[in-house]
């Protein structure tokens, strides 16, 4: 039995009801693509562009960014791919991007922010994006569904600014990750100019919490299962079912396999993660329905912790089993 379920196709990710909920990768290097396959993703939910830029003194060119998307992009055919444009602050600094020394880089100019600042490395990213999407819609296997989103989108005036300027380069599909409140309170007005959102919760949880994700002292307020970034959440998931617009998560908490279904139970419609974590949660998303997660979820937001949270989820599965 051991050796047949190991070579049986692996199966999308679904409800006990049937209900789809997509398991995507999250992926720092293209070269991740061929073992997130063979583990079952079904696409990218989240890939990171910052390894182009960490270790360069200078930018690196169209052409060489190019060659990076096209390899990740031929790696999934037919297949969702969310490609996130460079995510960087004064935490690491880049010599070509910023050089201001801040004493709280989480609360600088990072992300969205910093391409702003630097708006030629953004118009070059979108360029090599769509460079590579053309090429790989004349390839025999079939193009892959790029979509494109921005990090730290903190107000619907940036979600425009990166929603158009993505258009104007022919990305099809643009939109933002949902990682600080503000942008998470105002979902319906956000997802009325983007076509989709993720939402990241490691940094979700840092900036709702006041909690700096890197610092061990305060590490104990890093947790996702907090009701109040759960209640944030559920304002991301119902401003994307009231759009009708996709609601992804990529931060650590969908790797969570109890956690993902409160997610899907909060409205997220797809859920990435590091591709290890795909087959737990792929096993436990199969055991609720879509009642059942909703039921789960809201056990979960009325609690006062993270702690009694995460209790009271597993007693709903238990009620419910
Ligand atoms: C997040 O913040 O949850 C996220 C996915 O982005 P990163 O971890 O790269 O900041
Ligand atoms: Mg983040």
């Amino acid at each position: 039995a051991r050796a047949n379920a190991a070579s049986a196709p692996i199966t999308a990710g679904a409800l006990a009801d049937g209900t789809p909920v997509p398991l995507l990768a999250n992926l720092g290097k293209p070269e991740g693509a061929a073992e997130a396959v063979a583990l079952g993703a079904e696409g990218v939910g989240l890939f990171r562009t910052e390894f182009l830029f960490l270790s360069a003194s200078s930018a690196p060119t169209v052409e060489q960014q190019r060659t990076s998307y096209e390899q990740l992009l031929r790696a999934f055919p037919g297949k969702k791919v969310v490609v996130r444009v460079l995510d960087a602050g004064a935490d690491k600094p880049l010599p070509f991007l910023n050089d201001a020394h801040e004493e709280n880089p989480a609360l600088g100019l990072r992300g969205l922010r910093a391409l702003r600042a630097s708006e030629d490395i953004l118009r070059e990213q979108l360029t090599a994006l769509a460079e590579a999407d053309a090429a790989t819609r004349r390839s025999p296997e079939g193009p892959a569904d790029l979509w494109v989103m921005a990090p730290m989108v903190a107000t619907v005036e940036e979600t425009t600014y990166f929603t158009s300027l993505a258009k104007e380069y022919g990305i099809r599909t643009a939109g933002v990750m949902v990682e600080v409140p503000s942008s998470a309170l105002l979902a319906d007005r956000v997802l009325a100019h983007a076509d989709f959102a993720s939402i990241g919760t490691n940094d979700l949880t840092q900036y709702t919490l006041a909690a700096d994700r890197l610092l061990g002292s305060v590490a104990g307020f890093q947790d996702p299962w907090h009701p109040a970034v759960l209640r944030l959440i559920r304002e991301v998931g119902d401003a994307g079912r009231a759009h009708g617009k996709p609601v992804g998560i990529c931060g650590e908490a969908a790797a969570d396999p109890l956690l993902a279904v409160v997610l899907v139970g909060l409205g997220a419609t797809s859920l990435s993660m590091a591709p290890s974590a795909l087959a737990d949660v792929r096993a436990t998303l199969l055991q609720y329905t879509l009642d059942d997660a909703r039921a789960i979820a809201e056990a979960a937001l009325a609690a006062d912790d993270a702690a009694a949270a995460r209790d009271a989820a597993l007693l709903a599965t238990e009620r419910g089993a």
